[in-house]
């Protein structure tokens, strides 16, 4: 196969400001494979979960290196590539194993959800995520999304350098504005928060049962992930008993290892591409996920519709969809990704279905 990889920038409309800093613009990579006449699109880029980072200038090293192996073998079957995959970090083994898989689905003509027998009709509505800020800040940031689309389902960052308190404040505010559109549109909303590691256990435990009062469904990483496996579980464990609203991880949550260990003290995993190294362990996630009664949350970081595209195969195995990233970009190179209402439509399209658009 022939391989090709270029650089591209993302912008966003809105910069995402979370517990760890705030994000205007990323630049991110694209594999294409070509084989038969048919070309498989890839993509990754850097990102920070506070206890790992990968900068995309080092993941583009990393991948440089890999192509001239990769373009020594055909791109199926998938699994005789396994061994070249296997070494490489999470993110750059994403690039490569969404090509592939890409590559694959064209070749068998059908949408990779098609192939693996899940069914569109499960799709529930995706949530839209507010960064910190001011209470002003984050309320007009609510009000322009409900512009962009009718999001029923709420993601509020937390975590904030000026405090918990400042947190709560956030939320009562963002609570008031749902109930004030549920009695003007009469409809229902969820409101999800995410602390991004942001709490220490002392200001997460009383957190808990507060947030449950204020009416959020669902809290996602509320203490900061640690290096050592052992550790981390512990600190979900400790903060299990007093969470009577779903507990999710995410920063702590990579691959199917981390997922058997925080089962037991975990309500979800928020599955993302870029941390699971690709399609192949993600769809793996999702399956023993949904068999250890877990919930799947899908998410994103600064990703543009083919990460996004991507990850929607998985859609129907999802129950918390957090793919909002590339509907926040004023230059998505990337089009097939849909939406109708606040509920994503994936790629009609055999593969992922995503292309570049023609502009
Ligand atoms: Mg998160």
């Amino acid at each position: 196969m022939r391989c090709r990889l270029s650089r591209f920038p993302l912008t966003k409309v809105v910069p995402l400001a979370i517990s760890r800093g705030t994000t205007a613009a990323v630049e991110h990579l694209l594999l294409e494979v070509e084989h038969g006449g048919l070309t498989g699109l890839g993509e990754t880029g850097g990102f920070d979960t506070g206890h790992r980072a990968y900068a995309t200038d080092a993941l583009a090293t990393e991948l440089e290196a890999l192509l001239p192996r990769l373009e020594a073998h055909d791109p199926e079957p998938l699994q005789a590539l396994e061994p070249l995959l296997a070494g490489l970090s999470p993110p750059a083994r994403c690039a490569v194993d969404l090509a592939l898989h890409d590559w694959w689905g064209q070749r068998l003509g059908q949408p990779l959800r098609r192939i693996w027998g899940l069914d569109d009709g499960a799709i529930s509505a995706t949530s839209v995520t507010l960064g910190l800020g001011s209470e002003t800040a984050v309320l007009e940031r609510l009000d322009r999304w409900w512009a962009q689309l009718p999001a029923s389902r709420i993601k509020l960052k937390l975590g904030s350098p000026e405090g918990v308190d400042h947190d709560r404040s956030l939320v009562q505010a963002v609570a008031g504005a749902l109930e004030r559109r549920r009695q003007s549109h009469g409809m229902a909303f969820e409101l999800q928060v995410d602390a991004n590691g942001g709490w220490s256990l002392e200001q997460a435990r009383p957190m808990l049962g507060w947030l449950a009062e204020q009416g959020v469904v669902l809290v996602e990483q509320p203490l900061a992930p640690l290096a050592d496996p052992e550790a981390d579980s512990a600190a979900f464990a400790a903060l299990e008993l007093d969470c009577p609203i779903a507990l999710v991880a995410d920063e702590s949550c990579w691959n199917l290892a981390d997922l058997v260990r925080l089962a037991p003290y975990v309500d979800g995993v928020n599955i993302k591409l870029l941390k699971s190294g690709g399609l192949s362990e993600a769809l793996l996630m999702a399956r023993a996920a949904r068999r250890l009664g877990l919930g799947v949350m899908l998410g994103c970081y600064s990703d543009s519709a083919l990460l996004n595209g991507a990850a929607a195969q998985l859609l129907p195995l999802t129950r918390w969809p957090d793919l909002d990233s590339h509907l926040n970009l004023v230059d998505d190179p990337f089009e097939g990704l849909g939406l109708d209402g606040d509920r994503l439509v994936p790629p009609l399209g055999a593969g992922l279905g995503v292309s570049l658009a023609r502009r």
